[in-house]
């Protein structure tokens, strides 16, 4: 093997970094910029400062090559779709008008055209502009931006790596634009492609670029051969330019398999890969194939999507291993560090003995440079580092936060049996029909209702100390008292409490569960402007009090109608939190999943008679790879299960899903053995009901008949329209009446509208005149 590398010259680098700013300055100077407050000349001057201060603190940190073209006003496939010149027709006369705004029309929608769509990275919470591409799609070059950006970094005296979405994974994200045929495949465009790929590549290496990373994070996919294909093709093609940089083909969050061959192959100079999570199998992987001889391998060890201190005498031992399979060896994070918060010192809330085990993007690019340091020089010249880790991983294991026995007990006792209900389903609905006495095609809604200014702003008030918490809960009570007079007033069958008291559906219940830290600054992008603060399950998860069975005896005692409790999932529950890397998921699901089990059994002892639990993200935290999913399903369906089979049987549990395309997991939605499911539908003409009848799904389900992504008030014939296609699949006792989702969003005039409408077409379809 002549593939040896010089350990001297290892380098620390990483692929991108929070954009947003220390104090979220780019969200405000957007908005700002939308609202007309802030001019463009004072976005740019903003968006700078942000990409400087940011280079600097990687500098600082000691990174020896810093990423250049990872920044972005609203998202970095958008700008992408910009640097190919791919504008759809639509936004085409915006954009030559003002590229900026008309860059702000594709991302936002503007009066006369719609916005591109957004869909979720890969399997992290960050969203995306999807390309809208077809058979007469022209791509142009643009390579303005990456260029300038690169000479920014430059003028401060650093090496810096220009960063782009690689071609191939650039057309596999892309669908077909709205008047083109479906079966059209974005990636029969990749000839067209490649030449302007070529184009900003040279443009790159004549403003003085040595090395540029295309990302091609779509090969850790399950792909076709003709796919792989495809990929061979490009590299080689982009391989043999003449007049082009170095190339660095970047993969991250999950394993590169198949096409791992193909890309070692390729005439390209380097390959960055990630080896944390199930990525970890790509240390086999180069083993099996002899490594990448003559190449330079980045290698993604430290975890760049979580939130936990590295591991670095672990790290240190894969990257010797790798030192023998690639001509020169240097360290990075696993993915760019946009998924995670900005910097753990930002945090005073947080208990000194647990922040020592976090690391934020600020303390990952630090452990980057001491592994590179530590690769180079030996373990001796990083002893003090090592020494310090050490410490925060063997507090971290030996605390009573991470380990509660009880909760350990509780959950090895887990059988068969606490994940299945009682009785079979045709005897559970028999007495639920006894017990709630509902018309066919009861009506009902997901749960939120209208968020209001004056709702957001009582909790800002509470949080600031210029009300005290009988004055909030007094506006809460007063809200829930409105919530259900109107439900009652539009003659709702079941109702809701409208979860006015509720931040956030999974930050309410972390605040309350033992287990959970919630932070003051840890936001993270999750589209556009909008940031949210994912909480971290950092221990053993218990429930020391109800925290949601007051609420909805309130709102109980109100009305004579039976009211929903109103519960987050165990799924989704970790799908959108920072969850613990030191026990498997399959464990971290079961323990929220019995603190939930009991706040199912609280309600139910309260009186609740219908309890639905959210699982929104179970099938967008679905493994990458085909192979992960089964196992990934069954411990998801029965942590579900976990949670609510305790009740009677004539107590009925309600789920609900969102975000469509359920085809594929229609088997899983069975297997929660929910009474009821409620489901996002109403854009895609109910479509989910055909696939639950066809699968022969034997329980209840409302497929949602209203729209609520967009302010339009759907009219009773609309509504009437899509209950009689559900009625072609589900018979009217197990067919259900209800919106899309939650209401949380919408104002109030266009809610009641339309709740107005949706049970005027109910009692239509009941009842035909
Ligand atoms: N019960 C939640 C609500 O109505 C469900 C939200 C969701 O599915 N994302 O807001
Ligand atoms: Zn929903």
């Amino acid at each position: 093997m002549t593939a040896k590398a010089t350990a001297a010259a290892a380098r620390a680098t990483v692929y991108g970094y929070p954009r947003q700013g220390p104090n979220r300055e780019l969200k405000r100077a957007v908005e700002g910029y939308w609202a007309g407050r802030v001019t463009a000349g004072a976005l740019h001057r903003t968006a700078a400062e942000i990409r400087r201060a940011n280079w600097r603190q990687l500098a600082e940190a000691g990174v020896h090559e810093v990423p250049t073209g990872d920044f972005s006003y609203y998202d970095h496939v958008l700008d992408t779709t910009v640097m190919v010149g791919a504008v759809p027709r639509r936004h085409r006369a915006a954009v030559a008008a003002d590229p900026l705004d008309g860059y702000f029309a594709m991302a936002r929608g503007s009066q006369d055209a719609a916005p591109l769509e957004m869909t979720k990275w890969f399997d992290t919470n960050y969203h995306y502009l999807v390309p809208e591409l077809g058979p007469d799609t022209v791509f142009t070059a643009d390579s303005t931006r990456q260029v300038a950006e690169f000479a920014e970094a430059r003028e401060l005296g650093l090496t810096a790596r220009p960063v782009l979405v690689g071609p191939v994974t650039y057309l596999l994200l892309a669908k077909p634009g709205p008047d083109v045929a479906a079966g059209f495949a974005p990636l029969s465009l990749l000839d067209r492609l490649l030449p302007v790929y070529a184009e900003v590549l040279a443009d790159l290496r004549a403003a003085g670029a040595e090395w540029v990373q295309l990302d091609e994070p779509a090969l850790v996919q399950d792909r076709s051969p003709a796919e792989l294909d495809a990929a061979a093709a490009a590299y080689r093609m982009l391989g043999e330019l003449s007049d082009r940089p170095k190339l660095l083909v970047a993969s991250y969050f999950d394993r590169l398999g198949e096409a791992l061959p193909v890309l070692a192959a390729s005439p390209v100079e380097g390959l960055a890969v990630d080896f944390t999570g199930p990525a970890a199998a790509n240390l086999d992987g180069l083993a099996a194939i002899g490594g990448l001889p003559g190449k330079r391998l980045v290698a993604g060890v430290v975890d760049g999507r979580n939130v936990w201190v590295d591991n670095l005498e672990k790290s240190l031992a894969t990257l010797a291993t790798l030192l023998g399979l690639a001509d020169r060896v240097d360290v990075a994070a696993s993915c760019s560090l946009l998924h995670v918060p900005l910097d753990v010192s930002a945090e005073h809330g947080i208990d000194p003995q647990i922040a020592r085990w976090l690391a934020f993007a600020r303390q990952k690019t630090r452990e980057v440079v001491v592994l590179a340091r530590g690769l180079s020089h030996g373990t001796g010249a990083v002893a003090g580092e090592l020494a310090a880790n050490r410490a925060h991983l063997a507090s971290r294991a030996a605390s009573p936060v991470t380990r509660d026995p009880a909760v350990r007990a509780r959950c090895a006792a887990v059988t068969e049996a606490t994940a299945r209900r009682t009785q079979p389903y045709p005897e559970r609905a028999a007495a639920q029909r006894d017990r709630l006495k509902l018309p066919p095609l009861p009506t009902t809604t997901i749960g939120s209702f209208p968020q209001t200014a004056e709702l957001r702003s009582a909790r800002a008030d509470l949080r600031a100390g210029r009300i005290d918490t009988a004055a909030y809960e007094q506006r809460i009570a007063d809200e829930i008292r409105a919530v259900v007079a109107f439900q009652e007033e539009v003659g709702l069958d079941v109702l809701v409490h409208g979860e006015p008291e509720r931040n956030d559906m999974v930050q309410y219940f972390a605040e309350q569960l033992t287990g959970y830290l919630t932070t003051q600054h840890g936001w993270v992008q999750s589209y556009g402007t909008r940031y949210v603060r994912p909480p971290i399950l950092v221990g053993d998860v218990s429930r020391s009090a109800p925290m949601t069975v007051r609420w909805t005896t309130y709102a109980q005692s109100l009305t004579d109608r039976p009211v929903k409790g109103m519960l987050t999932g165990p799924v989704t529950m970790l799908a959108w939190s920072f969850v613990r890397d030191d026990q498997p998921l399959a464990e971290t699901a079961r323990q929220v999943a019995l603190a939930l089990r009991d706040e199912v059994a609280d309600l139910e002892a309260a009186g609740a008679a219908v309890i639905q639990v959210d699982e929104p993200a179970l099938r967008e935290a679905l493994p990458l790879r085909g192979a992960d999913r089964p196992a990934y399903l069954a411990w998801a369906t029965e942590a579900f299960r976990i949670a609510t089979s305790a009740v009677r049987p004539d107590t009925q549990i309600h789920t609900h899903m969102c975000y469509a395309e359920f085809g594929d997991v229609v088997e899983a939605i069975d297997a929660l053995d929910a009474d009821v499911i409620s489901l996002e539908a109403a854009r895609s003409h109910m479509r989910i009901a055909d696939e639950l009848a066809s699968y022969g799904y034997p329980r209840e389900a409302g497929p949602g008949v209203y729209d609520i992504h967009s302010p339009r008030v759907p009219d009773t014939a609309e509504m009437a329209a899509l209950l009689r296609r559900g009625l072609e699949a589900l018979p009217a006792e197990r067919l259900w009446v209800n919106p899309d989702c939650g209401l949380k969003t919408r104002d109030w005039p266009e809610v009641r509208a339309s709740l107005e409408n949706l049970v005027t077409a109910a009692r239509e379809v009941r009842s035909p005149s």
